[in-house]
């Protein structure tokens, strides 16, 4: 039997606790729209669909007439699949992981080490940090998605600080003072914010779980009696507080930019940089790692020591951490988010609804096609028949396979593919 390159994959569902419930969520209407037949709980969270060969979720290849069951089996047994530059720069693995996201309630605001500090980490550190990869993440909004990245401008850090008195307490004068005056020296601003970070993640937990209620009170009282409370950021203290009460990340919106992107909008989180996942829905893309330095909003272990060590204190606004996509050159209908590192390449493809009969061309690397939005019948010279494709249709693509897609819906087509260009 010739050797089939082009199939269809059905993904892993993770109903982690902070997932949108039910058909509200994303990941839950991309799997009954992939697969009819799903059953879909309305009380139940549908957290993340992972495409990908990750052995936590590894997809179900959704042909029977293949032999392997899951795609990691696969590529372990057609390694020369992933393009042969693929192959050699991450030994015969596929090097990313490919997600949807639906937010419900807050994730743990984190950073991922570097690849020389995530060795480090993992060899002394293995429970806590389970390889030695780095982790670099991409988030593209579905929906307005709701987050937070990086370290505000100092202007913005300093107004909370004289704005929210609680917050000016767990910092203390002293690393405040030095934060003030160092405006205008950016290796001092570094240091200062560094100093006032660290003073605030340190702080005994009595401390700052009282002054976390005092502030709470305060902003709930002047909410209620109609005052304005965006100078203490209080409508997300007051919803974090809600989901994590008494937790010091709660205080941490005072330092770092709250990002809200529209759908198509996106923000890149490499290596030390500070963010959290708030609301929403989105495409995410990775490299296959799991290491993760937490900061709060969280139950799981905070690793103090190195988290401030490691964190990126460059301030910066919230737009410049919009992550910029660029329209491929070669084809008008392909967006490309291609973030600074070798494991991933993420692509939109929007078919506008004129365009009737459309090539997904090939490319160097394996890659996964998620449609988002509209029907076609997909024929690849690489698949045994011609296939299905509409919402939540999940195809696995060998390298230097291309893809003809006849569309049958009226509005066209969009398209997400994620692929390592290397
Ligand atoms: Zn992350």
């Amino acid at each position: 039997m010739e050797e089939v390159r082009v199939f269809p994959l059905t993904c892993a569902v993770q109903n982690y606790a902070w997932g949108k419930i039910g058909l509200d969520s994303e990941v839950a209407k991309l799997v009954v729209g992939g697969d009819p037949l799903a059953v879909i709980e309305v009380d139940k969270p549908y957290a993340e669909l992972w495409m990908g060969a990750h052995p936590k979720g590894d997809a179900q290849i959704k042909d029977n007439r293949i032999a392997q069951t899951t795609l990691g089996q696969w590529i372990a047994h057609y390694p020369a699949c992933l393009g042969s530059k693929v192959k050699d720069a991450f030994q015969g693995q596929l090097p990313f992981l490919f997600k949807v996201l639906s937010v419900n309630t807050a994730l743990s605001i984190q950073a991922h080490p570097n690849k020389e500090l995530a060795a480090t980490l993992h060899a002394q550190f293995p429970e806590h940090y389970p390889d030695n990869n780095h982790k670099p993440e991409m988030a593209i909004a579905l929906t307005r998605f709701q987050g937070l990245c990086g370290f505000r401008p100092v202007e913005e850090i300093l107004g909370f600080l004289q704005a929210v008195p609680e917050f000016h307490a767990l910092v203390g004068r002293d690393a405040a003072e030095e934060l003030r005056s160092s405006v205008g020296d950016e290796v001092r601003t570094s240091q200062a914010l560094k100093k006032c970070f660290s003073k605030m993640m340190s702080c005994e937990k009595k401390v700052f779980v009282d002054e976390l209620n005092e502030l709470v009170k305060r902003v709930t009282q002047e909410g209620a009696a109609g005052k304005d409370t965006s100078s203490s950021n209080g409508d997300l203290l007051l919803r974090l507080h809600s989901q994590y009460p008494g937790d010091i990340g709660c205080f941490s919106i005072f330092f770092l930019n709250y990002m809200v992107l529209e759908p198509g909008q996106a923000m890149f989180l490499g290596a030390n940089e500070p963010h959290a996942y708030i609301y929403g829905d989105c495409i995410e893309c990775m490299a296959c790692s799991d290491n993760t330095v937490r900061a709060g909003l969280t139950r799981k272990y905070i690793d103090v020591n190195t988290l401030c060590e490691m964190l990126n204190y460059k301030p910066a606004s919230a737009s410049s951490k919009i992550f910029l996509c660029v329209q491929d050159p070669a084809d008008p209908c392909v967006t490309l988010y291609d973030p600074p590192v070798p494991d991933f390449t993420v692509m939109k493809i929007q078919v506008p609804a004129s365009v009737k009969e459309y090539t997904v061309a090939s490319v160097d690397s394996a890659s996964i096609l998620l449609v988002i939005e509209g029907d076609a019948t997909a024929t690849s010279a690489a698949a045994f028949s011609d296939l299905t494709m509409r919402r939540g249709s999940v195809l696995f693509v060998s390298a230097n396979e291309s893809i003809s897609l006849h569309v049958t819906s009226q509005s066209g087509m969009t398209l997400f593919r994620a692929c390592s260009l290397l």
